[in-house]
C-alpha cells in the first residue's frame, strides 16, 4: 500500500486500542506484514479487498481512512486469513470488531444497511423470495419454506423487539441517514464536474465533425 502523505488527515492510535480491547484480539499488534492474508484472501481475488492493508492502517493509526474504506466491507469472513496467518493475528475478527466500530460512527455501506432492513421488516438478511426457490426447496425435498420466521410470522415482533431494544434499530437508522447524504454528496455538481463534463461534450463534438467530414470527403 502506499500511503501518500497528503491523504494522512490523522494518526489515531485509540482505535487499535479499542479493538484490543476484546482480549482475544490482543494479537492485533503482532502483524509482521508479510501479506499471507491478503494472498489467500478469496474476497481479494476478485475484490479490492486487501486484509494486510486494513490490518497496516489501524497499526498506523488512520483510523479515519480505515474506517471509511470500502475494503472493510469486502470481507466475506469466511477466516482463511485467520488461520493461515503465521502470526497467529485473528484478522477476521479484528475486521468484524472494526466493522462494529464504523457501524457504531455511522459509517456502515449501502448494501449491508439494506440486509439490516430486511432483517428488521421479515426476520431474514436475505428473505426467501418465492420462486426458483421454493422448487428448488421442493426438488431437495425439504418444505416450502424453512422453520424460521417465514413459517412463523408471528415471531417477527420478537425479532424487531430484540433490534429495537440492543440499539441496533437506531444503528440501521444512522447507516441509512449518513448514506443518503454520501450518496447526495456525490451528486452534487461542483465547478469541476461541470468543466469535466464540457470537456467530454467538446470532445464528442470535435469526433462527430471528424467523422463527418471523413464520410463528405471524395474517395479516390
Ligand atoms: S498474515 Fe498475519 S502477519 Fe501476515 S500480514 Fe496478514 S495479519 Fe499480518
Ligand atoms: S476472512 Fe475476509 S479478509 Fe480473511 S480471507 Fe476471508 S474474505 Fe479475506
Amino acid at each position: 500500500m502506499s500511503i501518500k502523505r497528503e491523504t494522512i488527515k490523522k494518526i489515531d492510535h485509540k482505535l487499535v486500542e479499542e479493538v484490543v480491547e476484546d482480549e482475544l484480539l490482543e494479537r492485533f499488534k503482532s502483524c509482521y506484514q508479510c501479506g499471507t492474508c491478503s494472498g489467500g484472501c478469496p474476497s481479494g481475488r476478485r475484490t479490492a479487498m486487501r486484509t494486510r492493508e486494513l490490518i497496516r492502517q489501524g497499526l498506523a493509526g488512520l483510523t479515519d481512512e480505515l474506517l471509511s474504506s470500502d475494503l472493510l466491507w469486502l470481507c466475506s469472513t469466511c477466516y482463511t486469513c485467520a488461520e493461515r496467518c503465521p502470526r497467529d493475528v485473528p484478522s477476521t475478527d479484528i475486521i468484524l470488531k472494526l466493522r462494529n466500530i464504523a457501524a457504531h460512527r455511522g459509517l456502515m455501506r449501502g448494501p449491508h444497511v439494506a440486509v439490516c432492513k430486511n432483517l428488521f421488516n421479515t426476520g431474514h438478511g436475505v428473505p426467501i423470495g418465492g420462486e426458483p426457490w421454493l422448487t428448488f426447496r421442493k426438488t431437495l425435498k425439504l418444505s416450502p419454506l424453512p422453520p424460521t420466521v417465514h413459517s412463523f410470522p408471528e415471531a417477527l415482533k420478537e425479532v424487531q423487539t430484540i433490534v429495537k431494544e440492543t440499539g441496533f434499530e437506531q444503528l440501521i437508522t444512522q447507516g441509512e441517514a449518513v448514506q443518503k447524504e454520501m450518496i447526495k454528496k456525490e451528486q452534487e455538481m461542483t465547478p469541476q464536474k461541470i468543466k469535466a463534463l464540457e470537456d467530454q461534450l467538446q470532445k464528442l463534438k470535435a469526433d462527430a465533425e471528424k467523422a463527418k467530414k471523413a464520410q463528405e470527403a471524395p474517395k479516390k
